[in-house]
């Protein structure tokens, strides 16, 4: 589903005049299944989410060529990356990034809102994908009056509500304690299965990483597969 072949980045870091090229991808290829849950794991500074940003489009690589089923999403310009960024892909961030002025039932909504769907299917939607997580007694709560566990169900509800193929998650459960971290895993693999969603997990965190399908370590700029993992 997403093929990457010999991709590099570099950032220009220091003072003007003294400013420095700094490699932090160097020359990666890999390949992630339709319907994997493929988990990248490295040290904090490793460039892992450096990576998602460039899997997901928001920033240009300095080489390297990447294609999603099929199409060369490596070659689009800003425009034809946020529309295909629309259609094809969620997110879900360690810090959750839900909009504190909206209800749990509001943040899910919004981007069916944005893509002009109308009410009443959108109410169909978020109701359906509230059930799935759990969260119906919440949906007119404020995000600050929930736990972190809950804040992260809204925002993977919020990735689900427009239907994407391909999930990306950045630490998703980094900002959780243990036992919750295990509840929105456990959550993963459930959708993983009954939805066939392809998940892409970024984590510093072998115990998280261990619940994917597939890891591939990140390690001075490049990837390594890091074998099958038999905790799922
Ligand atoms: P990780 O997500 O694995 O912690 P990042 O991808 O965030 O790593 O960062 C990788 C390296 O690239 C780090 O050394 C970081 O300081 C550097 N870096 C990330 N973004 C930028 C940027 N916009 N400008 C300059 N350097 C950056
Ligand atoms: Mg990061």
């Amino acid at each position: 589903m997403i093929q990457v072949q010999e991709l590099s980045h570099s950032f220009k870091i220091g003072k003007k005049g003294k400013e420095r090229q700094v490699p932090v991808l160097k020359g990666l290829s890999f390949s992630i299944q339709e319907g994997e849950i493929v988990s990248i794991v490295g040290r904090s500074g490793s460039g892992k989410s450096t990576l998602l940003h460039i899997l997901a489009g928001f920033l240009k690589p300095d080489t390297g060529i990447i294609e999603i089923d099929n199409v060369r999403t490596s070659v689009f310009n800003e425009t034809e990356s946020a529309k295909y960024r629309l259609a094809h892909f969620g997110f879900i961030f360690q810090n959750f990034q839900l909009m504190p002025g909206l209800t749990v039932f509001e943040n899910i909504e919004l981007p069916l809102k944005l893509s002009g769907v109308m009410e009443k299917e959108r109410r169909q939607k978020v109701q359906e994908l509230l059930q799935l997580v759990g969260l119906t007694e919440v949906q007119d709560h404020y995000p600050n009056e929930l736990s972190g566990g809950q804040q992260q169900r809204v925002s993977i509800a919020r990735a689900l509500i427009t239907d994407p193929p391909i999930i990306f998650a950045d630490e998703p459960t980094g900002s959780l304690d243990s036992e919750t971290e295990q509840d929105i895993l456990l959550l993963i693999q459930s959708l993983n299965r009954s939805r066939g969603i392809t998940f892409v997990i970024i984590t510093h965190d072998d115990t998280v990483a261990e619940t994917a399908h597939r890891i591939y370590r990140m390690h001075d700029g490049e990837l390594i597969e890091g074998g099958a993992s038999h905790a799922i």
